[in-house]
């Protein structure tokens, strides 16, 4: 790459113009192209030697939608697929994410801790796991729900579970999820626009982000469940 005029024929002959100031400093410098960059000009502006013609098919090649959903998700366990496959390929997780992608209820994307932890339970007893008192050895419930936590916090800081609360409408019966954001002392039903207080015994319910939802599938203008092929993909890239 030259910065003066300069141009390369057909027979890929070299020349320039020699300005004043380019004869004074005696020094050219000359630039190779990295690779990519040649590589990246063949793909997008591909030009065959002497025609004027530039074949530019892929020059607005983009990612397409599922793609770039496909991204983000990824970015949500930090294209990590080791951690990702601790709970893409764990039963409990797997079938948590699935059962709160295809709930149908109100609040059906969100969990509370008790109801977690009682899930998580039952398919390791399910699974054959046995439990002891805590004394007898290091299968009991008191880990059972500390690794339970420590993984529940793992997801709320990478945004994979949202926080917040479900709070039942005093006036109207509503149940309708608040996000922490959005939670005070007295919350504005969302419903009725009546006016409610934060219980005191009220749990942290968590909410399955919508784009691992929106990965693992969606319902179709008939309102049947249809997976997503992102999760196929998913699981090819944890396996390669
Ligand atoms: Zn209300």
């Amino acid at each position: 790459m030259l910065q003066t005029a300069s141009r390369v024929d057909r027979n890929r002959k070299l020349s320039f113009a020699v300005t004043p100031e380019l004869h004074e400093k005696r020094k050219l410098a000359l630039k190779v192209w990295n690779f990519y960059d040649v590589a990246s000009v063949s793909v997008t502006s591909p030009k065959i030697t002497g025609s004027r013609d530039i074949k530019n098919v892929f020059r607005s090649v983009a990612y397409s939608d599922s793609s770039i959903k496909l991204d983000r998700f990824l970015s949500l366990f930090n294209n990590d697929f080791s951690f990702l496959q601790d709970y893409i390929h764990d039963k409990f997780w797997n079938d948590l994410f699935l059962e709160l992608t295809t709930s149908g209820k109100a609040e059906g994307d969100t969990i509370v801790f008790k109801d977690l932890f009682e899930q998580c339970h039952k398919v390791m007893l399910e699974q054959g796991q046995v439990f002891t008192p805590r004394e007898d050895g290091r299968y009991n419930l008191e880990n059972l729900s500390l690794s339970l936590k420590y993984m529940v916090q793992t997801l709320c800081e990478h945004k994979v579970f949202l926080p917040g609360f479900v709070i039942k409408c005093r006036h109207c019966s509503s149940r309708i999820r608040y996000s922490i954001e959005e939670s005070k002392e007295k919350f504005t039903c969302k419903g009725c626009s009546g006016t409610n207080h934060l219980r005191a015994e009220n749990p942290i319910a968590y909410k399955l982000n919508s784009l691992v939802k929106n990965n693992y599938g969606s319902k179709s203008a008939k309102g049947i469940y249809v997976p997503d092929g992102n999760m196929t993909a998913v699981r090819t890239l944890i396996h390669l």
